[in-house]
């Protein structure tokens, strides 16, 4: 059940049955010569729209942008200061908290927006919470799809090698999955791109010149995302029913 197609009577019905919602967290940056710029946004998404076909969950629209700063050395990437992005998932969330929600699961796709949207949810905690009773109190939650053990466990069976952290075979799988009209191949030297540690865009762009660490995203299939994708929409509906009971 997408927010977007929802109008405000049936959303309305929605809270008298739900006070969960799903916010899916992406980002927009490169993801190396056959990586789609949206990977994270659409990875995010689709997972998040999947479950709550699936379950009866309200799925907010996708937060498209993330923080991305050491992506910037590569065309098309664009990001939000932490700052920014941390003030505008509070707004997010007190919009959503206005109407009723008490639950919110921010589903995320991109590892550089894990420590900000932790620090979000401390603030939105600390700001919309004091003087609630324990009924009334909004709880947030921070996960991504690659975090599921089931789809942790299929990553190592499907990847063994050449898995890496960006770019990887199993987020390409599944926009390849998502949209089969946009895959793309380029030749990729070496096969399976260097690993190791950078500090900034500058340098991130020096050690890793296509953009991808640790990963041969030429393993990726669309049946493999389409296994990645069945694999997180399960851990997403067990996860978000605990969450919601808390
Ligand atoms: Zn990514």
């Amino acid at each position: 059940m997408q927010l977007a197609l929802c109008t405000w009577p049936e959303v309305d019905a929605y809270l008298t049955r739900s006070k969960g919602v799903i916010v899916p967290v992406g980002s927009t940056e490169q993801h190396g010569p056959t990586g789609l710029i949206g990977t994270d946004t659409i990875s995010a998404e689709l997972i998040a729209r999947r479950a709550g076909d699936a379950a009866d969950i309200l799925v907010a629209p996708a937060f498209p942008v993330g923080v991305a700063l050491h992506h910037m050395g590569f065309a098309g990437s664009m990001s939000l200061r932490p700052e920014t992005f941390i003030a505008a998932i509070r707004d997010w969330a007190t919009s959503l908290d206005r109407h009723g929600f008490r639950r919110i699961y921010f589903f995320n796709g991109h590892g550089g927006n894990i420590a900000p949207l932790k620090a979000a949810v401390k603030e939105i905690s600390a700001e919309l919470n004091p003087g609630r009773t324990d009924e009334d109190r909004l709880e947030c939650k921070v996960h991504s799809w690659w975090q599921f053990e089931g789809v942790h466990m299929l990553c190592q069976t499907l990847y063994p090698e050449g898995h890496g952290s960006h770019a990887t075979p199993s987020e390409v799988a599944i926009t390849q999955y998502a949209y089969p009209d946009s895959i793309k191949s380029a030749p990729l030297e070496p096969r399976i791109a260097a690993t190791g540690h950078f500090s900034g865009p500058q340098d991130y762009r020096a050690k890793f010149p296509d953009g991808r660490i640790g990963s041969d995203p030429l393993l990726a299939n669309p049946a493999d995302g389409e296994k990645l994708v069945d694999a997180a929409v399960a851990g997403l509906i067990v996860d978000y029913q605990r969450f919601i009971r808390v």
